[in-house]
């Protein structure tokens, strides 16, 4: 027969998922192989994650240039060239591939380009243009991530644009239609917005950014009309897009109504599909759900035993940082270590006007499941950093344990909500208590203070509110 390359771990995919696996099981002693038939790093470096965060920043940098009236500070001729940001956004794309290219090469991964296949349990052809290669493995972790859906009425086209087109215009549009008001629309929506672009946000759900409580979102949406330029229809049912010669029409309806807008483009984002139809998971007796969904144990082991998956093929949020904290037990177990999943602290983080931030239990979760709750909630309003940095919309709000005060969830919709959920997963990780919190000295002035007064108010002392 046909000689098979020969491999500890062979990890299919490079995103924040596989590349991490990979890493993580060199750093173990394995013989590693990743094979990525795109672009190193995956969505997430490469059309998720960083472009979209840097737009976003483009966008915060150009309000500012602007001015801040209230600060008695005014601008002119203040303008923006999409070019350019573009150009900047790639650069810190490509300094990042760069980056996951360099650090496979030092852990002494083989890296194939190709696109995986699996012919047995226990083999997978990488196909190129022009090869066959069979690589035989002893365990192997798939993480192909998800692509987005495309509905029947929304073709993509140049003006039906997914998230991956909406990041790549080539200009900043008059007017954008989003269908979908989940994280990635309402971000991108929220990104143009901020560069003066008209948008629309048609929402089939009563609420935008679902998942997060109607007292966070709502701090969102005043945001986006305070902007003036942004629209939100809620249960509101997209019904098709007609071309134009310069432009897209847009017909959606609203309580049996039908509406059109004009826009120059649509942005679809109504969710993402598993890449595991066509990599012939059957044949490696792997099995999926109807929805494409690879169903995995707690160290993420598939129904074949050799065979780990993880990302956003696996149930759970479709996030980046889940998909490398997977990547870290697979490759763990995989390399016969005790290494085991444990979802009680993953952060999910909206990067909106203002900031979004949830890590643990929600009060209404920890309601459903009947716990014993104190739920402590401190104004941005009232912390004097928030003010200096003019930014006093948002609360913090902490849910502790009656009995024992200990931390299970938190929740922060205000600035900075990315970077101050962590600490709040590390008291969560770390089995702390409101005291505990309470007692860490935290640097005055700074939005990290508003933990310790949140602890405060769960322990019926906080010194600044009444
Ligand atoms: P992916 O990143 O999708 O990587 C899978 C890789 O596998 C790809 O490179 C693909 O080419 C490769 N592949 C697929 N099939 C094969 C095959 N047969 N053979 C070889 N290679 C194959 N998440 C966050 O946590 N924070 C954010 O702020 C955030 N923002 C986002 C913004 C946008 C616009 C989008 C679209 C997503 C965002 N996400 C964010 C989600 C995040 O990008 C994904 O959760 C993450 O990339 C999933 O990682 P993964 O490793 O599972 O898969």
């Amino acid at each position: 027969g046909e000689f098979a390359q020969e491999t500890d771990l062979l990890v299919i995919g490079a995103g924040p998922g596989g590349y991490v696996a990979a890493i993580r099981g060199a750093q173990l002693g394995m013989k590693v192989t990743i094979v990525e038939k795109g672009n190193f790093g995956g969505v997430c470096l490469n059309v998720g994650c960083i472009p979209s965060k840097a737009l976003i920043t483009a966008g915060h940098n150009f309000q500012h240039a602007k001015g801040h009236d209230s600060m008695g500070i005014t601008s002119d001729n203040v303008s923006v060239d999409f070019t350019k940001v573009q150009d900047w956004k790639q650069s810190v794309v490509n300094k990042l591939t760069g980056g996951v290219k360099g650090l496979l090469k030092g852990n002494k991964i083989e890296i194939v380009q190709g696109e995986a296949f699996f012919a047995s349990e226990d083999t997978v052809r990488v196909i190129t243009e022009d090869s066959s290669t069979p690589y035989k493995f002893k365990k192997a972790i798939v993480a192909t991530g998800s692509t987005p859906i495309e509905i029947p009425s929304f073709k993509w086209s140049k003006r039906v644009l997914s998230s991956t087109g909406a990041l790549a215009l080539p200009e900043v549009p008059k007017k954008l239609v989003v269908i979908g008001g989940g994280y990635i629309g309402m971000e991108l929506g929220t990104a143009y917005a901020n560069f003066d672009t008209e948008v629309v946000v048609v929402e089939g759900a009563s609420d935008i950014l679902s998942g997060f409580e109607p007292q966070m979102t709502q701090i969102v949406k005043k945001k986006l009309k305070q902007k003036g330029n942004v629209t939100i229809h809620t249960n509101a049912l997209a019904k098709g897009v007609e071309e134009t010669e310069d432009g897209v029409t847009v017909k959606f309806e609203v309580n049996g109504e039908e509406q059109s807008v004009e826009a120059d483009y649509v942005l679809v984002t109504v969710g993402r599909r598993p890449n595991t139809g066509d990599i012939g998971l059957e044949n490696a007796d792997v099995k999926i759900s109807d929805r494409g969904i690879i169903e995995i144990d707690d160290q993420c082991k598939t129904s074949n035993e050799n065979i780990y998956a993880i990302g956003d093929i696996v149930p759970g949020p479709p996030l980046a940082h889940k998909a490398s904290y997977e990547a870290k037990i697979a490759a763990e177990a995989a390399a016969g270590k005790p290494a085991y999943l444990d979802y009680s602290a993953i952060p999910a983080v909206v990067f909106t006007d203002p900031e979004l931030a949830t890590v643990g239990y929600t009060e209404p979760l920890a309601k459903e499941e009947g716990l014993e709750i104190t739920v402590s909630k401190f104004p941005f309003a009232a912390n004097g950093r928030a003010l200096a940095l003019d930014e006093p919309d948002g609360f913090m709000k902490l849910i502790t344990r009656k009995e024992d005060g200990l931390l299970i969830g938190a929740q922060i919709a205000g600035t900075g909500a990315s970077d101050m959920i962590a600490e709040l997963g590390l008291a969560i990780e770390a089995g702390m208590t409101a005291e505990d919190i309470a007692l860490t000295i935290h640097a005055h002035p700074s939005l990290g203070e508003m933990a310790m007064e949140a602890a405060e108010i769960a322990m019926g002392m906080p010194i600044h509110v009444v």
